[in-house]
């Protein structure tokens, strides 16, 4: 926590109309659901930085939230009902780590996933809360590996996918259908979307820099109240481009 506490603390003082919590609530982040992200503080840093020098923000720098990109690992979206095939009666799901997005947590409980080939893998993530419908999401690789061929989907558009087995401490669950390959997409609020110049539904590229360096076309907007600006890669993508916490990234119409 020291250095985001030193960070918070520049901020405070540099950014004084700008910032939007303050070092007393920095100090409190560890039990808060959401810590505060190193975009975060790299984009009001930024904005600092060039407000010192003088300078007008470049263009990117002006959007009112800050780009965090962030690569999902394989996972499982599961219902309540599926969670007590898998782990007992009444059984609810821990939150381990919070994500980015509000709300959204990966949990304690994992599954093990059972291929057509009787491959497996096993420590597959369950992300919280519970949803309407179950949904396992893999990498390309992970799908080769398991013996799989699956479509690419955007996240809820199952109907039609192949289904699979999943085991659990307490029993089975088998899905009918729900395995795909996520598309890339940008996570974003109306204010986002407004700066952007976009709709849901809209596709955007995700420029990536460093010595691979890659544009991402076809990155699928998706806009509600409730989210945060944050661009969803899968691990294929991730590693393609040796994705890392400096990794310049920008997000273009
Ligand atoms: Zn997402």
């Amino acid at each position: 926590m020291t250095d985001i506490d030193s960070f918070c603390k520049f901020f405070v003082d540099e950014l004084s109309n700008k910032c939007f919590f303050g070092f007393d609530e920095c100090l409190n982040m560890e039990v808060k659901p959401n810590t505060v992200h190193r975009a975060v503080v790299e984009h009001l840093v930024r904005q600092a930085v060039y407000q010192r020098m003088g300078k007008s923000v470049p263009s990117t720098g002006q959007s009112p939230n800050p780009l965090v990109v962030n690569v999902s690992a394989r996972h499982c979206h599961l219902t309540q009902e599926a969670v007590e095939s898998l782990f007992g009666k009444n059984h609810q799901l821990t939150p381990m780590k919070w994500l980015y997005q509000d709300g959204q947590f990966a949990a304690k409980e994992t599954v093990t996933l059972v291929g057509p080939r009787s491959r497996v893998i096993s420590n597959l993530r369950i992300l919280g809360p519970c949803r309407t419908l179950n949904q396992v999401e893999l990498a390309y690789t992970d799908a080769i590996a398991l013996g799989f061929d699956i479509p690419l989907r955007q996240s809820g558009k199952i109907e039609g996918t192949p289904g699979g087995m999943l085991m659990g401490p307490e029993g089975f669950f088998e899905m009918s259908e729900g395995i795909i390959r996520a598309e890339r997409h940008v996570h974003m609020n109306p204010e986002d979307a407004a700066f952007y110049n976009v709709s849901a539904g809209d596709r955007m590229k995700l420029k990536t820099g460093g010595p691979c360096a890659v544009t991402f076309d076809e990155m699928l907007v998706r806009v509600d109240n409730s989210f945060k600006l944050e661009v969803h890669i899968d691990t294929d993508e991730g590693n393609s481009v040796n994705l890392k916490p400096d990794t310049p990234c920008e997000l273009v119409k």
